[in-house]
Order: C-alpha cells, then sequence, then structure tokens
C-alpha cells in the first residue's frame, strides 16, 4: 500500500479517566471521538468498550451500541479487540465477532503485560481466527514479541487467514518486547508476503514508533490505549490531537493518508 493508515485506539481496557479526564467511555463518547479522530484522518478505529463503571466488558449489548453509533456518523473502518482485557476468558473475547465489524485483533500468543500477562494457546488462535472467517471479519495479526509472527505462520499456512494480511506490532508494553529500530526491522523481515503492519509505541515509544513506520515503509496507531501523553507530562486533550499530529507527520514525510475505502480496497473488505 503506498498510503499511510493511521489508525486511533480511542479507550482501550487499561487507561482511566483518573489519568486521563477526556477518555471516551460511554458508547455515545466513543462514537464522538471516532467521529474527531475520522475527520482528522484516521481511517480505522480500534474499538474496546467499558460498563458504566469504567471497567472493560465484552458485553455484545455495549458494543452494538457502539459501533452503530460509529457507523450513524462516518464509514471509517471498524476494528474491534478481541484481546478483551486481562482475566477474560476467550468464550469472552471473540463474541463481538457475531456483530460483523470490519476488523477484528488476533492477539498471536502470550506475553507478559506488567504486573499481568496475556494468554493466548494455538488452539484459542485457530478458533478466533475460525470465528472471524465465519462472520467475514478480516483480522490483524497482534504481536507483542517476535515469536507471535512465528505463531501467525501457523495460522496462514492451515488455511485460516487469507492474504492480504494486517499485523500489529505492539511494542514496549512494560515487561514486554521493548521499541527500537533493530527490533522492528527483524520483525518486519519475518512478515510474509502481501503484508502490511501497523505500529503500537506504547508510553514513550509513542512518538519514536511513529517516526519508525514512517522511515520503514508502515503505517501508524495513536490513541489514549496506547499512549495518553501528547508531549512530557502534558496529557493530549483528546484522541483527535494525536491523529492530527500523526497526520501532520505522514504529509511532512510526503506520503498520503489512506482513506478509509483505501483500507477497505486493499484489505478486500466488503
Ligand atoms: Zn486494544
Amino acid at each position: 500500500m503506498d498510503k499511510v493508515i493511521i489508525t486511533c485506539a480511542v479507550t482501550g481496557a487499561e487507561t482511566t479517566k483518573n489519568q486521563c479526564p477526556n477518555l471516551p467511555v460511554t458508547p455515545k463518547e466513543i462514537a464522538d471521538s471516532a467521529y474527531e479522530c475520522y475527520l482528522a484522518g484516521a481511517s480505522i478505529i480500534h474499538l474496546h468498550v467499558r460498563n458504566n463503571d469504567g471497567t472493560p466488558t465484552s458485553n455484545l449489548n455495549v458494543f452494538k451500541e457502539a459501533i452503530d453509533l460509529i457507523r450513524k456518523k462516518c464509514d471509517v473502518v471498524i476494528e474491534i479487540t478481541t484481546g478483551g482485557a486481562v482475566g477474560m476468558t476467550p468464550e469472552e473475547r471473540i463474541l463481538p465477532v457475531s456483530l460483523k465489524p470490519d476488523m477484528a485483533s488476533l492477539d498471536c500468543g502470550t506475553v507478559n503485560f506488567g504486573n499481568d500477562y496475556i494468554i493466548n494457546t494455538l488452539p484459542v488462535m485457530k478458533m478466533f481466527a475460525s470465528e472471524m472467517n465465519k462472520y467475514n471479519v478480516k483480522p490483524t495479526f497482534e504481536c507483542f514479541d517476535i515469536s507471535h509472527i512465528i505463531s501467525s505462520h501457523i495460522l496462514i499456512k492451515e488455511g485460516l487467514v487469507k492474504p492480504p494480511y494486517h499485523y500489529g506490532f505492539v511494542l514496549n508494553v512494560p515487561v514486554a518486547l521493548p521499541y527500537n529500530h533493530k527490533i522492528l526491522s527483524d520483525m518486519i523481515g519475518l512478515l510474509p508476503d502481501q503484508s502490511e503492519w501497523t505500529l503500537m509505541g506504547i508510553g514513550r515509544a509513542h512518538l519514536p514508533a511513529i517516526f519508525g513506520a514512517l522511515s520503514f515503509d508502515g503505517n501508524i496507531r495513536v490513541g489514549y490505549e496506547d499512549n495518553i501523553y501528547y508531549s512530557k507530562g502534558v496529557v493530549a486533550k483528546s484522541n483527535a490531537e494525536f491523529v492530527e499530529r500523526a497526520a501532520t507527520l505522514v504529509k511532512i514525510a510526503q506520503k498520503e493518508v489512506a482513506s478509509p475505502d483505501d483500507v477497505r480496497d486493499f484489505f478486500k473488505i466488503k
């Protein structure tokens, strides 16, 4: 793909209103934030939803409300999480693919996650890929580690995921793989043909990862899920503020920002 896709992960499962007063939490807040991001140049919204008390949920009604509200406002590509939150069962996490979003994340392995951990066994990954096939949902292989790319090769070899492939590299999660150019280029080197990748630099890796994605011809993810600081000690006013900066950097790099239609065409999303 010759254009740059900007994804915004507007809410996530971990960020709280205490840390980040403008974090969108209700379906309406999430849809409003998604629309602002779309206007600023995001073509994919990565979606988590929350209960009224702010805790993460995989409740179908809440997901449906958020998806419907976003779709009423704009045609941005919707990628739901199936990573869910620490402690959810695989069955809970995969549930919202039945709502037929455009895309869904597919975590490709087990990893440390701060003081917690995320478990994804190969049978669970295969079950997730099969469910995504059933509902015609395009997976994003989320890789928190180099070995996760190897797991994705197994899903591809077994015909569970069809090209073109979308990878999400999640780097700088505490106690997991950090972000640097050497690690990034090693990961890119393991990708199969017909792959696009999006880089998520968590926390302070946020801005370096944007430059890394632009330097290595990848795609960008921003948003409160990955990082709340616009600059040192300054919490971003909104998700859209991150998208605006990313779109500006894409233009400075003499590249073009991809539209939702570009994303749907490239990944053959109907
Ligand atoms: Zn997520």
